[in-house]
């Protein structure tokens, strides 16, 4: 029996780690908890950077919690402040402020880092920037007001968010990407031209299939990137969406389990007791597709901090969720509701290309798996999402091809 009280630590204040703390409170009104953060900021929402970067919305829109939110519930917000290692024999957490923060429960819930430009030039140049903190944010916005040309790279959804972003702002703008596609772990080559012709509304070029090779750079600022075959591309700004490498790396010497994330079951529980992870670090059991997955979604996210916080205050209840993501894209959306992967073999894929609204096609693509609805992506418009999410929380059964084309034109 613990002679104090229990003493929760959290590595990581994004929405899972900042949900996790205000469940835990709730349920234990004594226990200490210590929330770390190397950012500056109380929780942010990352979700409306893209709409602070297209100056739609200011900055006070995108806080969720500020300190004093942190002090009425008596959670130590610890910012600026580095997790550099877990001992989970002595169960503690060291920073790299030299402190030592000694746990009972323990969460993981630091999300991951923008993989940075790697190639000939970019080192030393100015401009290049990655989009995933409010720092970022930021700073390219100041540098957005001082340009005239821009470069979004990359095929992701991040690379897009940039590439609207400069496009809203005017500044003369150039997609590039490595794949045939945008957004190729969930499109078709149908999907891929939908979005592609809503950007070029936009006046924005986009490039398929090459990479960049090189910055040159003029006086340490970026006058263009090389391309391998041979484009030269104009930018005063390079915004790059290269994915994300999730941060378990000061994880290495411990015996807590790591594949593609920190492998949890259904109760976000590691293999190590009294461990726990949760967000988009966390490669969780989903028992409702029968495997292990990460997920990269604001709901997902927060959905885990709940169940999180409660199984580490002694509860035991399992993560069963369809998480759904939706974002504007130019001036349509774009919806995923629950597993939307083109390349996972268990999955068969249905797709129907439509025309919609202000000269753009609706595109909705069906994920089934064993005939079993088990994610939908949908660009354009958006009718019909709630039934969709319905479908695929009861894994709703689509033999035929009749009912198959029902879903796919339901509104
Ligand atoms: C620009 C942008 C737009 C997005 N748009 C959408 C959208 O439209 N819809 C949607 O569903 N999702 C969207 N997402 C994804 C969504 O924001 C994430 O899935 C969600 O924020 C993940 O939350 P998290 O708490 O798991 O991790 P994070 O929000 O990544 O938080 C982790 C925190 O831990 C900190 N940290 C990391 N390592 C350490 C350490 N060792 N010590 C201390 N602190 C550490 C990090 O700095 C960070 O503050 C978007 C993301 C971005 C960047």
């Amino acid at each position: 029996m613990a002679t104090h009280d229990k003493r929760y630590v959290i590595i990581g204040n994004g929405v899972a780690g900042t949900t996790a703390a205000e469940t835990i409170r709730k349920n234990d009104p004594n226990g200490s908890i210590h929330l770390l953060t190397n950012e500056p900021y109380p929780l942010y929402n990352r979700v409306s950077l893209p709409r602070f970067l297209q100056g739609v919305i200011v900055e006070q829109k995108v806080m969720i919690r500020d300190f004093a939110w942190h002090e009425q519930r008596n959670i130590n917000l610890v910012t600026e402040t580095l997790a550099i290692s877990v001992n989970t024999e002595e169960r503690v957490v060291v920073t790299n402020t030299g402190q030592i923060y000694p746990y009972d429960a323990l969460l993981i819930a630091t999300g991951g880092w923008a993989n940075t430009l790697n190639v000939d030039g970019a080192a030393g140049t100015k401009h290049i920037y990655n989009f995933v903190t409010l720092d970022d944010t930021k700073t390219i916005i100041e540098r957005m007001q001082e340009s005239k040309t821009a470069l979004a790279y990359g095929g992701s959804f991040i690379s897009y968010e940039l590439c609207d972003g400069f496009a809203i702002r005017k500044l003369d703008t150039t997609w590039l990407m490595r794949g045939p596609y945008w957004l190729r772990s969930a499109l078709d080559p149908e999907g891929g031209e939908v979005v592609d012709n809503i950007a070029r509304k936009f006046g924005v070029e986009v490039i398929h299939g090459d990479e960049i090779e090189s910055i040159i750079s003029k006086n340490g600022v970026p006058a263009y990137a090389k391309t391998k075959r041979g484009r030269e591309i104009p930018a005063d700004m390079i915004g790059v969406g290269l994915g994300i490498t999730l941060n378990t790396q000061f994880l290495a010497n411990t015996p807590i389990e790591i594949r593609g994330g920190i492998v949890v079951n259904e109760f976000l529980e590691t293999n190590i007791d009294g461990v726990y992870a949760a967000g988009d670090v966390a490669e969780f059991y989903d028992p409702t597709i029968g495997y292990h997955h990460t997920m990269g979604t604001w709901d997902n996210a927060m959905a885990h901090g709940r169940i999180v916080g409660t199984n580490m205050v002694g509860g035991h209840q399992a993560y069963l969720d369809v998480p759904t993501y939706t974002s504007p894209l130019f001036d349509v959306n774009i919806a995923v509701v629950g597993t939307a992967e083109s390349n996972n073999p268990e999955l068969e894929a249905v797709a129907r290309r439509e025309p919609g609204e202000k000269g753009n096609d609706n595109y909705r693509k069906l994920f089934l798996r064993d005939n079993r609805l088990v994610g939908v992506l949908m660009i354009g418009s958006p009718k019909g999402r709630k039934k969709l999410v319905e479908l695929v929380k009861n894994q709703q059964v689509l033999a035929t091809p009749e009912e198959r084309e029902a879903v796919l034109t339901l509104k």
